[in-house]
């Protein structure tokens, strides 16, 4: 479903070149929960990016169910973020002044819902998180885990084509990032692909696959089941 073709980043910092990705090539079929690996500054967000749409690749072609995102208009890859990815961040990203409930609703009824179908998706993906009980909380009367919780609510309540998540857990302690990781395993179970970045070996090995980057190149891709 993600195919990615000779993918290469470059940043200029001054007058130095930055390769962050350097001509990467690989295929992520639908339902693959894929982790990312590889030491700070390797190229993990910068792939994240561009198989996410956040950004454009200096070379190289990213297709999502067939179509060359690089190609399309700014418009496409907006709708296309809107639609069908989901994206989940270390900091949760979650709005301070709306509780979790309408944090969740919020993109719903930016991709055009009513408000009641809204209500009923955000409450449905809140439930599956098993944070339905703290709907009304704002994000200052959760904790971290509750609040990464709400996140991965709202980047699932639209029932996206791939989840995007960057170090979902950096912030948080063991006992809450095992909740968090239980949750994209429980998620992937019923079929939902997931792209995740890691620092930690044991979330890694508990993915279909890992991929291992090293300065800006995959150095290794393994198969865990
Ligand atoms: P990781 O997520 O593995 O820590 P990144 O993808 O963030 O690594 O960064 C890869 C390389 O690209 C690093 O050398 C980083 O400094 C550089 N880089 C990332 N984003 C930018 C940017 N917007 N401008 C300049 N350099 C960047
Ligand atoms: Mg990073």
């Amino acid at each position: 479903m993600i195919n990615i073709k000779n993918l290469t980043k470059k940043f200029q910092n001054g007058d130095q070149e930055i390769i962050a990705l350097n001509n990467v090539t690989f295929f992520v079929p639908k339902g693959q929960f894929l982790t990312v690996s590889g030491r700070s500054g390797s190229g993990k967000s910068t792939l994240l990016y561009q198989l996410g749409l956040l950004d454009i690749p200096t070379n190289g072609e990213v297709y999502i169910d067939g179509i060359d995102y690089v190609q399309v208009s700014e418009n496409d890859r907006t709708i296309a973020r809107l639609n069908d990815l989901g994206y989940i961040f270390q900091d949760y990203a979650i709005l301070p002044t709306l509780t979790a409930l309408e944090n969740t609703m919020l993109p719903l009824l930016m991709q055009g819902y009513d408000k009641k179908e809204a209500e009923n998706k955000a409450k449905k993906a809140l439930e599956r998180l098993s944070i339905i009980d703290r709907m009304n909380n704002l994000p200052s009367q959760l904790s971290g885990g509750q609040q990464q919780r709400v996140a991965i609510a709202r980047a699932i309540a639209h029932d996206p084509k791939i989840i995007f998540a960057d170090e979902p857990t950096a912030n948080l302690d063991s006992e809450t990032s095992e909740q968090v990781i239980n949750a994209f395993i429980e998620l992937n179970r019923e079929g939902q692909t997931i792209i995740m970045v890691t620092h930690e070996p044991e979330y890694a090995k508990l993915a279909d696959r890992t991929i291992f980057m090293t300065d800006g190149s995959i150095t290794s891709d393994i198969l865990n089941k």
